[in-house]
């Protein structure tokens, strides 16, 4: 039996690269010194998965920003635009790479970057691969080759180089012309394929590592049929190597019997999200094919249940014989903590719950081990199992009651939006095409100092707490100038809008280092969702009543939704996603309620993500969207009629999710659709969305000002699309990343579109 890694964070346990590449980009460090430090975490990586005793050791997992964009520069996919980079930039690849990545504004040159986007349903986000018509490839960079190199230096034979696989990299990117199929470039692309395999075969290696996560995806029978011919010609042209098929993140299901049919030495599957796929690709596997238990989960940060494991890799053993059977983590471990060790605040009790990528290689061997009859490492694991599904810590009676007896009622508004909007139309007396903002204001370099010195004990609670009353007041202020309607507090007082829940909601914890690569150089450190959760005391009812009170306008509520604490956090695995939803819905349920017995009468509940955690399968989503849909009603529903709810959303990529957006029934909706020209609202023109809007007029993630003239255009676009009376006025996302000096002015010119649309669009109801 043979243990394996799919891949090991590459950020460095002080996130190094991260620093060095911003430095490299800032033009503070060189070349060599960048080569340097990512030698440096590469050596490292390899000496701890050497040490913990791994036989399948990834190389080419690590990246300077992104493994696709390496297969983009490794197969000559590098769009026409970029050739004058190259050109000022005497044929640099790193700086070429760096371009396609980030785009380049510099040298008289003004090029877009290329475009990112989700890798399958995790916070990673990927350069995607752009092609044209008659797109060619051809090995352009040496990396895979030149890391291999030293790899084999370091760990010899155990050196397994890892490569997108040639199917998933032409479905992950774009066709950037009319009249192609990215599926049909297979016939192109696998020559190449041959090439690179080849060439490692030639260098020595005995494994090749082929992610193909598309495997467990919804596929067209011409995908299917490409999985087919591209693993039939490799095997027809390459031999003497032992190519291994990874997929993760979802079960084949209808791509079962493709998968285990492929001519190839292994197939990786992922036993943590999709256990229920093992029975049938035992049933199906065809006699010599290995099989890759993914058993140790690669996405979460909890301690593996040897037991739960153990009974997979039995089944597999007494199917194929130990020979055939590989134990490894569920997917690449980019997605985990680098190290628990470093984390020395954590509750003790909690934190042996706990593995990041360090100690999860551990378990991967340890398994290993139990399966070949040494039982040692189980005794501790079944304590600590055991320990964390009786914890008073994470188990709440009272927590568990109320969620269990949720009724239809509670996750319903008393009456119908009709209802409600004819009382907030006599309660708010807004005007046509009201302004608002989506939440923050800058959060500038004093603003982020005043809370690192508070942290630090520099400050007393007195001086933090006045220094955040006085930027609050002077952006109200400043609102009331300028004649916003609905004013927003700013949000000053927060960090991140899920950690400063987190902070004050009982079942979470924090973790001092466990950040987690997002793309490129920006890394995230989620919190751990580790128990019941429940709220208590008022979370943000001081600042939104202080900020209330300062205005005779209205002052809008600002909570953070159910769904989007539960996706931008690391949740439990005991329990299933939606019973710890509707945890967090009731505790910020009662928020909302606190809030409208403080006398607020316009409260938002942000659902930033909840688009991002629609599963990979389309077969999942309606149950999904159901349980999202309903964590959200229950969060909105515990008030009275003549509150406003508001609700937003970071994307309006609504098409195949209108009707359950509308279902959310939040009085206002605002989301983003300003960069999209209104485009994307197109989705309305076939639904009638039946509450009130506020299709996002500019672009808050561009320094770029917007004249007055081009929001009144938007404005009348929308109102093509959409009843006039029920728009609003507003950004597209927080101003939380903005500088003020762009931000006032943007605003200035908003405040006027509003009042030119006031005049020129007709607006029914109003004379
Ligand atoms: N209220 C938050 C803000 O304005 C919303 C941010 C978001 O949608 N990502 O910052
Ligand atoms: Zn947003």
């Amino acid at each position: 039996m043979l243990t394996q890694n799919l891949g090991y964070p590459r950020i460095g346990g002080q996130r190094q690269l991260k620093k060095a590449c911003e430095s490299y980009w800032a033009g503070k460090i060189g070349l060599e010194e960048l080569h340097q430090i990512a030698r440096i975490i590469r050596e490292e990586n390899w000496q701890t998965q050497l040490v913990a005793g791994i036989d399948l050791i990834p190389c080419n997992d690590f990246s300077y920003y992104d493994q696709v964009l390496d297969t983009s520069l490794l197969l000559g996919v590098i769009p026409q635009r970029y050739a004058p980079v190259s050109a000022v930039k005497g044929n640099s690849e790193i700086d070429l790479y760096f371009a396609m990545a980030r785009g380049y504004q510099k040298d008289g040159l003004d090029i877009t970057a290329m475009e990112m986007t989700k890798w399958m349903d995790t916070n990673y986000h990927y350069i995607v691969p752009e092609f044209t018509a008659h797109q060619s490839f051809k090995i352009h960079s040496e990396k895979v080759f030149n890391e291999y190199t030293a790899a084999r230096q370091t760990l010899g034979d155990k050196a397994k180089p890892v490569l997108v696989g040639p199917v998933s990299y032409l479905l992950v990117g774009k066709e950037k012309e009319q009249g192609f199929e990215r599926i049909d470039l297979i016939k192109n692309l696998v020559p190449v394929y041959v090439e690179i395999i080849n060439r490692l075969k030639q260098q020595g290696a005995q494994w090749i590592q082929l992610d193909e996560p598309c495997l467990a995806l919804d596929l067209s029978k011409k995908d299917k049929e490409a999985f087919e011919y591209a693993y039939r010609a490799i095997a027809e042209q390459v031999s003497g190597v032992k190519l291994l098929i990874a997929t993760y993140f979802e079960a084949l299901l209808d791509n079962t019997q493709i998968a285990v049919n492929l001519p190839v030495a292994a197939l990786h599957v992922d036993l943590v999200r999709a256990p229920e796929q093992l029975e049938e690709v035992l049933a199906l596997i065809p006699a010599n094919l290995q099989l890759s238990l993914g058993v140790v989960d690669g996405r979460n940060v909890w301690k593996n249940d040897y037991e739960k494991s153990l009974a997979y890799i039995h089944k597999a053993v007494a199917k194929l014989g130990s020979d055939r059977v590989i134990i490894a983590p569920s997917c690449s471990l980019l997605h985990s903590p680098i190290d628990l060790d470093l984390e020395t605040a954590i509750d003790p009790e909690i934190k042996n719950w706990m593995a990041f990528a360090k100690q999860k290689l551990k378990e991967v061997v340890e398994l290993k081990q139990i399966a070949a009859g040494d039982n040692a490492p189980l005794e501790a694991n079944k304590k600590a199992i055991e320990s964390r599904r009786t914890s008073q810590k994470v188990h709440k009676q009272q927590v568990k009651d109320r969620v269990a007896a949720i009724t239809e009622a509670d996750a319903s508004r008393k009456s119908a939006f009709p209802v409600r909007q004819q009382l907030h139309r006599e309660r708010f007396n807004l005007p046509a095409f009201p302004t608002t903002t989506i939440g923050s204001f800058p959060q500038t370099d004093d603003i982020r100092q005043l809370r690192a010195k508070f942290k630090k004990g520099d400050l007393t609670t007195g001086q933090y707490e006045k220094a955040i009353e006085d930027a609050t007041i002077e952006v109200i202020r400043w609102q009331e100038e300028l004649g916003i309607d609905v004013l927003v507090h700013g949000e000053f007082e927060r960090n991140d809008m899920v950690e400063y829940f987190g902070e004050q909601l009982d079942g979470f914890l924090f973790t001092k280092n466990g950040w987690v690569q997002s793309y490129g150089s920006r890394c995230v450190k989620p919190p751990v969702i580790f128990g019941d959760v429940s709220r208590p005391q008022d979370m943000t009812v001081r600042w939104i009543t202080f900020a209330a009170k300062q205005t005779q306008k209205q002052m809008k509520g600002m909570l953070t939704g159910p769904v989007t604490i539960l996706q931008w956090s690391f949740v439990r695995d005991d329990q299933p996603r939606d019973i710890t939803t509707n945890q967090i819905a009731l505790a910020i349920r009662d928020e909302v309620v606190a809030l409208e017995k403080a006398g607020i009468g316009i409260v938002q509940i942000d659902e930033a993500a909840i688009r991002e955690g629609l599963p990979l399968r389309k077969a999942k989503r309606p149950h999904y969207l159901d349980w999202a849909v309903k964590a959200f009603r229950v969060t909105a529903s515990g008030v009275e009629d003549k509150t406003q709810i508001h609700t937003h959303m970071c994307y309006s990529e609504f098409n195949d999710i209108i009707e359950h957006i509308a279902a959310m029934d939040a009085d206002v909706i605002t989301i983003e659709t300003s960069r999209s020209q209104m485009e994307l609202l197109h989705a309305f023109s076939h639904f009638e969305y039946p509450n009130e809007i506020g299709p996002g007029v500019y672009d808050i993630h561009s320094p770029r000002v917007p004249s007055k003239e081009e929001m009144v255009s938007l404005l009348t676009k929308a109102a093509d699309l959409l009843p006039a009376q029920n728009l609003w006025v507003n950004p597209d996302c927080g101003l939380k990343t903005r500088k003020w000096p762009e931000t006032k002015a943007a605003l200035e010119n908003m405040v006027q579109a509003a009042k030119q649309a006031r005049e020129q669009i007709s607006v029914a109801g109003t004379i």
